[in-house]
C-alpha cells in the first residue's frame, strides 16, 4: 500500500496518539530499514533503543521461529523453560536474585512500584508508601507510572493521579535528602534520563543517594528500561555508575524487538511478592523469553558489548567535534550508544532533513536529538550520520 494511502487509513482507523514521520517501513536488515519504494535508511532510532541487535539478526530470528513452532504460550500456571533460563541469565549477570516478567517498560515499573510498596507495608505497616521520583523523568503511561513520571505533559488531564509520589530535581542531593521522610518507601530514577533529554546521573550523586537509601531502609529503584541491555556499553548502566539498586526494571532492548519487560530485585525485597500478589497473563511467555535469551547470548559473547562501547565512544567524540564546529550545537550528553545533542534550533527540522537524506534519528523534547542505534552500528554509518548533521547545521548557519 502506498505511504499516502496508508497514512489516510491510519488517520481513519487508529486513535491519534502519535506524531509520525511520513515513512512506511516494510523491511529491516542489520542497521538499515527499507520503505515501500526500496529506499534505504540507516537506523539511528532502533525502534527507540529496542532493536539492539539490529533487524533480522539470524540468532534472534531462529530462536523466535523455533520457539513459535514448539510453544508460544502456556500460562504461568505451569513451568516453562525459557522463562526460567532467561531469569537465570539476568540474575547471573546482575546484582539481582529474582526476576518477575511482564510485557513492557511501564509494566516493569508498575511491578517495581507495587513491590516497593508491598515491601514497605510488610515491614513497617500502612502509611509508609511514598515514592520519590525525579523531575523530567519518564517511567511509562499507566496510571502509576505516569504519576511516577515527573513531567506535567504526560499527566495532564488524567487527574486524579495516584497518591504518594513526590518529585525532586535530578542530580540534586539536597532536594532528595529533604524529600525523604518517614513515609518514604523508595527513590526511583533512571541512571540516564532518556525521554527527558539524555541527562546522565552523576556518580557522586548516585553514591550519596545509595547511602541515603541504606541509612533509611528506603529502596532504590533504577529504571533501566532504556539504559539496560548493553545500551551504555555494559550490560546495565549501573555497572559504570558505581552503585547497585535494590530493584531494577528492563524492557526495550531485552527482547530485541519482541515485547517483554522484567522487574529484578534482591532476595530480601523480592520476598514481598507471594503467590497471588502480582501476575501477568502474557508475562514471561516462552516466545518472548526465547527472544530474550537469544539477545542475552549474543550480548554476553562479548563482541557486541565491546562494539557498543567502542562505537559509543566514537559517536560521542564525533558529536563533540560537531559541537566545536557548529554553533547550533549547545551540548552533547550521554553514555555508550545513548547519546543526546542539545540544539539551538528546532530538532524536528533536523529529524526531517535526516530522513530526506536516508537517516532515521529521533528528537526528544523540542531541542534534543537522541541517537539510540542498534549496538552493531559501524564507524562508516556513524561517519555518514556526522557528515549529514554537518551539512544540515552548515546550511542552518548560512
Ligand atoms: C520507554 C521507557 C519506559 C516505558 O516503556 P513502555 O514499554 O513504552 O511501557 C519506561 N521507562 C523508561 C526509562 C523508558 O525509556
Amino acid at each position: 500500500m502506498p505511504t499516502e494511502e496508508l497514512k489516510q487509513d491510519a488517520t481513519h482507523y487508529l486513535m491519534h496518539t502519535y506524531t509520525r514521520q511520513p515513512l512506511s517501513i516494510v523491511r529491516g536488515r542489520g542497521t538499515k530499514v527499507y520503505d515501500l519504494e526500496g529506499r534505504e535508511y540507516i537506523d539511528f532510532v532502533g525502534g527507540i533503543a529496542v532493536n539492539i541487535l539490529g533487524h533480522g539478526h539470524p540468532d534472534l530470528v531462529q530462536a523466535i521461529q523455533r520457539q513459535a513452532a514448539q510453544l508460544i504460550h502456556a500460562s504461568n500456571l505451569y513451568y516453562t523453560e525459557p522463562q526460567v533460563k532467561l531469569a537465570q541469565v539476568l540474575v547471573d549477570h546482575s546484582f539481582a536474585d529474582k526476576v518477575f516478567f511482564c510485557n513492557s517498560g511501564a509494566e516493569a515499573n508498575e511491578a517495581a512500584i507495587k513491590l516497593a510498596r508491598r515491601y514497605s507495608h510488610d515491614k513497617y505497616g500502612a502509611g509508609r508508601f511514598e515514592i520519590v521520583t525525579m523531575k523530567n523523568s519518564f517511567h511509562g503511561r499507566t496510571m502509576a507510572t505516569l504519576t511516577a513520571t515527573g513531567q506535567e505533559k504526560v499527566q495532564k488531564g488524567y487527574e486524579p493521579l495516584l497518591p504518594g509520589f513526590s518529585y525532586v530535581a535530578f542530580n540534586n542531593l539536597e532536594e532528595v535528602e529533604q524529600a525523604v521522610t518517614d513515609k518514604t518507601a523508595a527513590i526511583m530514577l533512571e541512571p540516564i534520563q532518556g525521554e527527558g533529554g539524555v541527562y546522565v546521573a552523576d556518580r557522586e550523586y548516585l553514591k550519596q543517594v545509595r547511602d541515603l537509601c541504606a541509612r533509611k531502609d528506603v529502596l532504590l529503584i533504577f529504571d533501566e528500561v532504556q539504559t539496560g541491555m548493553g545500551r551504555t556499553g555494559t550490560l546495565f548502566a549501573y555497572e559504570q555508575l558505581g552503585v547497585q539498586p535494590d530493584i531494577m526494571t528492563l524492557a526495550k532492548g531485552l527482547g530485541g524487538g519482541v515485547p517483554i519487560g522484567a522487574c529484578l530485585a534482591t532476595d530480601s525485597v523480592a520476598k514481598a511478592f507471594s503467590p497471588g500478589s502480582h501476575a501477568s497473563t502474557f508475562g514471561g511467555n516462552p516466545l518472548a523469553c526465547a527472544a530474550g535469551l537469544a539477545v542475552c547470548r549474543v550480548l554476553l559473547d562479548g563482541r557486541v558489548l565491546d562494539q557498543a562501547r567502542r562505537m559509543g565512544e566514537y559517536l560521542a567524540k564525533g558529536l563533540s567535534d560537531c559541537k566545536e564546529r557548529h554553533r547550533v550545537v549547545r551540548e552533547v550528553r550521554g553514555l555508550g550508544l545513548l547519546q543526546g545533542v542539545e540544539l539551538d534550533m528546532d530538532g524536528k527540522v533536523v529529524v526531517s532533513e535526516c530522513l530526506a537524506r536516508g537517516i532515521l534519528i529521533n528528537g526528544t523534547g523540542e531541542h534534543v536529538l537522541r541517537f539510540v542505534p542498534p549496538l552493531i552500528i559501524t564507524h562508516l554509518e556513524i561517519d555518514r550520520l556526522l557528515d549529514t548533521l554537518a551539512q544540515i547545521f552548515s546550511k542552518q548557519a548560512a
